[in-house]
């Protein structure tokens, strides 16, 4: 069969990586792809927006299944759009994107079918988000309400970074029209962890956990990004908690959209915080995280494909396989000079090619492309070295003394990625 990848960043290599292994795949085609990308699929330079270009391409190329990659064309309709016209999508439709693409949605959701998550309050006024935070006093979280890449959130220590946090996201519409309207949560304090399973509307399969790092310096310091890196199996998560997130928030939440009449059909990637041996959701996705996907699917040592077929199609198995996952592994994103704020590209990258082919280690692309012959920088998040190990800690080793073995102007990556499964375990 031929297998279409809608997207162009690193968690998009991580799948393409993935399915091509798969024995039932022929051909993985790639749209828009990247350079990088091109070293694992077919790379179709086509706008993954156009609906239009892609059921022709669908057609034309004999594909059986799309897998949408960004939250952004979910939450567009484009999962809609290709079904209706007789494809197979791994992706939800955008209502049912809407867990991601809605904090509000999402904690209304959380409320009506008892899913443990943080107190909330949801405002479209900033007089009243601005009051309501001068009342409660003290810690809270303040989330735009629609996609903002991951940045629209501001964890605040009291009521003064609260308004401020306020007054970007509603009255300077920093995160443009996302920013209407605001969720205000009460702050959680533990571990996070993401949790991914795979889902068709009405049966799910789970896959593994991941740990993300967000921030962008070494010991969780400096700004937000869109991910520095994480590992796989993710520390805080042991066998009782991986079934008391099953059964308190995987099933009612499956359970849930399909009983409102928005199945959902796609990656359910679940953001959790873990405070006192108990989960709550931080987030709902409704797609692959990035850079979790790719210490994730690093892991993987089942076909993935019949599992997304599965799910696009509604018809995963009823009796829960289990999925194989071997040795963990450990995903340093190595960023642009700048990022997460305005940063530079167009350096030239060198050490890649010595790189190629390792059987314990992969580079995913995120930002680069190949220009006379050489490699170049073009985005925030350039690449993510990835390698597996018979421990956590052979993993991270070996990811870094690769990482050291990459070079471009500027570059920059944090030192302690994984480090945090260690301090946990010691605590
Ligand atoms: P989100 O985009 O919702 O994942 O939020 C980004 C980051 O903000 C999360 O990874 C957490 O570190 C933090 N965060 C979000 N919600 C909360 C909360 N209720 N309590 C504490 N931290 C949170």
């Amino acid at each position: 069969m031929r297998v279409l990848v809608l997207g162009s960043g690193g968690r998009e290599h991580a799948l393409v990586w993935a399915i091509a292994r798969s024995p039932i795949v022929d051909e993985v085609l790639c749209a828009p792809g990247s350079d990088g990308i091109a070293a694992d699929a077919r790379v179709i330079g086509i706008d993954a927006s156009d609906s239009r270009a892609l059921i022709e391409l669908v057609k034309r190329e004999g594909v059986s299944l799309v897998v949408v990659g960004p939250e952004d064309l979910l939450a567009a309709g484009i999962a809609d759009r290709l079904q209706a016209a007789g494809v197979a999508v791994f992706g939800p439709s955008a209502e049912a994107a809407r867990l991601e693409s809605s904090k509000h949605f999402a904690k209304a959701f959380m409320a009506r079918h008892g899913i443990p998550t943080a107190a909330y309050a949801y405002f479209t006024s900033a007089d009243e988000a601005e009051s309501h935070v001068r009342a409660l006093g003290g810690p809270c979280v303040v989330k735009a309400d629609g996609l903002a890449a991951g940045k629209g959130v501001s964890v605040c220590a009291g009521p003064d970074a609260a308004l401020r946090a306020i007054g970007e996201i509603m009255r300077e519409r920093r995160f443009g029209v996302s920013g209407a309207e605001v969720v205000i949560e009460e702050r959680l304090v533990g571990e996070e962890a993401s949790f991914y399973a795979l889902c068709d509307g009405e049966r799910f399969v789970v896959l593994s956990h991941a740990q993300d790092h967000k921030r962008a310096l070494d010991g969780d310091r400096g700004e937000n990004t869109g991910g520095m890196g994480a590992y796989s199996p993710a520390a805080p998560i042991d066998a009782r908690l991986e079934r008391e997130i099953i059964e308190t928030i995987v099933r009612p939440t499956v359970a849930g959209m399909c009983a409102e009449g928005r199945p959902f059909r796609g990656a359910l990637f679940v953001g959790l915080m873990i405070a006192a041996g108990r989960p709550r959701v931080i987030e709902f996705n409704a797609r692959f995280g990035d850079p979790e996907t790719q210490a994730l699917l690093f892991r993987l040592e089942s076909d993935l494909v019949p599992l997304l077929v599965g799910a696009a199609e509604g018809r995963l198995p009823p009796d829960s396989p289990t999925v194989r996952f071997g040795d963990p592994a450990v995903c340093v994103v190595m960023a642009s000079e700048g990022y997460p704020r305005s940063h530079l590209t167009g350096r030239e990258i060198t050490g890649l090619e010595a790189l190629a082919g390792l059987p314990d280690a992969k580079v995913f692309h995120s930002g680069t492309r190949r220009v006379a012959g050489h490699w170049e920088t073009v985005g925030g998040r350039v690449l993510g070295v990835t390698a597996r190990g018979a421990t956590l800690e052979a993993a991270r080793a070996r990811a870094y003394e690769l990482a050291a073995r990459i070079q471009f102007e500027g570059a920059h990556y944090r030192r302690d990625i994984g480090a945090r499964a260690f301090q946990a375990r010691r605590s």
